[in-house]
């Protein structure tokens, strides 16, 4: 809104409102303008005749109101801003736009121009002008509306553009980066136009040469018919699809052909005509796939192979028990068939025996926690008939996803057990029929010992003497061949009868003392305590452990005997050497039946059954032997024994 003062004393309106007051009403009067005079309140006080035009009040109706209440609320502070210096200096003017309410209760835009004449006596008020710019307004507004409107349509086309650029982007990101093989040839000779990165980098990174066909950029694909495909393709319009595409490449650019395979489609391209004008080629190496798919092939292949063998009972079964899948072999081992196996009656867990129900839980507990049974080991089905089959497993877990699953492998045992069931009747028969004899004899040279010790015949005394040692080993012997018979049959008799460890021990050292001249036997230590058992047994074992401490130890003259007394009520006897002592590949196994270690440099006699009664012995006094060795530095065989200290003497 402008302000601006009005240089009204050159025109000395007083003097001609004085002078032709008939001149100025005329003027007034005839004004397009509407004129009005009010007070600085804003009360009408005149209203020239063309008011009406202007608010649609006649100058009557217009006189007294208040031209402010009929200003627009929202324009009122600024016209009374505008107002304000005008109404404190004489002869100041203001001009500005408001909305003001005509008679009918619309809005219409006036340009008003107020003018402070307070001061001229004849008029005394605030002169107003004001003009009807509502249409001027309207085409503002409708020029306001199009700029704005032009401004949005702008902004929507940079938008678009802006669209269509990351579109475009996007796009070539795509087509440059994508996994798939992407060029475009053009032209019957198939011209290289286009071609994106992964095709340089199925190629060691290198440079095609756009331009140029594809026998000329391909060269290592001569010779395998894809140049005569897009031929075809560019000849007929119809597209190429191909699987698992065998292609020989030259990856590595050094010549040599390697095989790739890949799922590709050449998509003829149409010009404007609609004639074929290029081939857009699209390729997905697929090699990977291929091959592991091959190798799974050949793997289900080979164990197909295995198991159609029928070389060995195979099954693949759940953890708990059914088995979904077999093979004859294991069909004629347990008698059933495979309708019996169709219909789900196969349960490897009901057709085991309960005493090997613990080896086959510790063989489930391998199987979930390594996938696979440490090694096969040694155990019974009932078959279909109910008679007994000792077989051998193994079995591991299929694959992880599917942990439950397991392929096991069988093999009849029958046989073995059968051998080993004959040589055990053979042994067990042959020590009875040794014992009659033996001792017999033994008892017969114990008369000849008696006879012949007064007489003076020392070569048949000595003779005699030999020949009573040798049958005290044979009688050994044969008493241990018995024990093992008696052991497997679980007749091995045990008393049960309270006897003083640490006496046994010193008994026993001092006999052996007695038979060895090579070796020092010394006894340390004390138990103290009380063993509930049978004596002699213990002294079998005793003399085991010390025996193989002599024979083991042809170099050394040392042998200890050590007694523990543990605080957890358990007595420790140690029988230490400082002989060729035991490889720990052999530990555990040496406590076998007729388990030897072999040396061929240096063999020792022996059968392989002392360690083995002895530690039947010992485990049938709730106690344990076991052994500490290292090959060439001697051994520590240690037996422990529960203490019984409620039946002390
Ligand atoms: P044998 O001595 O009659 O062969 P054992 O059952 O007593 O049978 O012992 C089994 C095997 O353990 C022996 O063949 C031997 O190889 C090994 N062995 C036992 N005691 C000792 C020892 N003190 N030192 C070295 N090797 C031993």
């Amino acid at each position: 809104m402008d302000i601006f003062k009005t240089d009204l004393g050159e025109i000395t309106p007083m003097d001609n409102f004085g002078r032709d007051e008939s001149f100025f009403r005329a003027l007034i009067e005839n004004s397009a303008d509407a004129i009005a005079l009010m007070s600085p309140e804003g009360l009408i006080t005149y209203a020239s005749p063309s008011t009406e035009n202007v608010i649609g009040y006649t100058s009557e109706e217009f006189m007294g109101q208040n031209g402010f209440t009929l200003i627009h609320p929202d324009d009122l502070d600024a016209v009374q801003a505008a107002l304000a210096p005008v109404l404190k200096t004489a002869g100041l003017s203001a001009t500005f736009e408001y909305r003001f309410r005509q008679k009918n209760g619309e809005y219409r835009w006036l340009q008003g121009t107020a003018t402070n004449l307070l001061h001229y006596p004849a008029v005394h008020a605030i002169l107003g002008n004001f003009r009807d710019i509502s249409k001027q307004k309207q085409s503002t507004d409708l020029l306001l509306a199009s700029e704005e409107q032009a401004r949005i349509l702008l902004a929507r086309e940079q938008e678009a553009l802006r669209q269509a650029e990351v579109a475009q982007k996007h796009l070539n990101d795509l087509f440059v980066q994508a996994p798939a093989l992407i060029s475009i040839l053009t032209g019957p000779e198939h011209r290289l136009a286009l071609i994106n990165d992964s095709f340089r980098w199925l190629y060691g990174n290198r440079e095609f040469t756009l331009g140029k066909t594809v026998r000329e950029n391909w060269p290592d694909l001569e010779g395998q018919g894809f140049f005569e495909l897009l031929d075809r393709v560019y000849q007929t319009g119809v597209p190429y699809m191909g699987n698992e595409v065998l292609a020989m490449i030259d990856r590595a650019g050094t010549g040599i052909l390697e095989p790739g395979y890949f799922n590709i489609v050449y998509q003829p391209a149409n010009d404007a005509r609609g004639k074929v004008s290029g081939i857009i080629v699209h390729a997905m190496e697929v090699t990977e796939q291929v091959l592991a798919r091959q190798r799974i092939q050949n793997n289900e292949a080979r164990l197909r192979r295995l198991i159609d063998a029928n070389i060995v009972g195979v099954i693949f079964c759940d953890m708990e028990g059914h088995v979904n899948e077999a093979n004859d072999v294991f069909l004629q081992m347990v008698g059933y068939t495979r309708e019996d196996l169709q219909a789900g009656e196969i349960d490897w867990a009901r057709m085991t025996p309960p005493e090997y129900t613990e080896v086959d839980l510790q063989a489930l507990k391998a199987l979930r926690e390594k996938g696979a049974i440490p090694k096969p080991y040694e155990k019974a089905y009932y078959r279909k008939d109910g008679t007994l089959l000792s077989v051998v497993v193994t079995a591991a877990a299929l694959d992880e996803s599917n942990p439950n699953e397991c392929v096991a492998f069988i093999l009849d045992n029958s046989m073995q057990k059968e051998l080993d069931q004959r040589k055990d009747d053979f042994i067990s028969m042959a020590s009875h029929e040794l014992k009659t004899p033996v001792t017999s004899i033994k008892g017969f040279t114990q008369v000849l010992l008696k006879r012949f010790e007064k007489r003076d015949e020392p070569d048949i005394y000595r003779f005699l003497s030999i020949m009573d040692l040798q049958l005290n080993k044979l009688t050994k012997l044969i008493g241990d061949l018995l024990d093992i018979s008696k052991a497997q049959d679980g007749k091995l008799t045990m008393e049960q009868k309270p006897f003083e460890l640490d006496t046994l021990v010193a008994e026993i050292v001092e006999q052996m003392q007695a038979t060895t001249a090579t070796h020092n036997i010394k006894l340390e230590g004390k138990t103290n305590t009380t063993i509930l058992g049978d004596r002699d047994r213990i002294g079998q074992v005793i003399v085991n452990l010390v025996t193989n401490a002599i024979k083991y130890s042809p170099r050394a003259s040392t042998i200890v005997v050590r007694m523990l007394h543990r605080e957890d009520q358990i007595a420790v006897v140690q029988v230490q050497d400082s002989g060729i002592g035991i490889d720990p590949i052999h530990h555990s196994k040496i406590f076998n039946q007729f388990y030897r270690v072999t040396n061929p440099d240096e063999p020792y006699p022996g059968l392989g059954i002392g360690l083995y009664l002895s530690r039947q012995i010992i485990e049938r006094h709730a106690g344990k032997l076991w052994v500490e060795s290292t090959k060439g530095e001697g051994s520590t065989f240690t037996f422990s024994l529960p203490i019984v200290p409620d039946v002390l003497p």
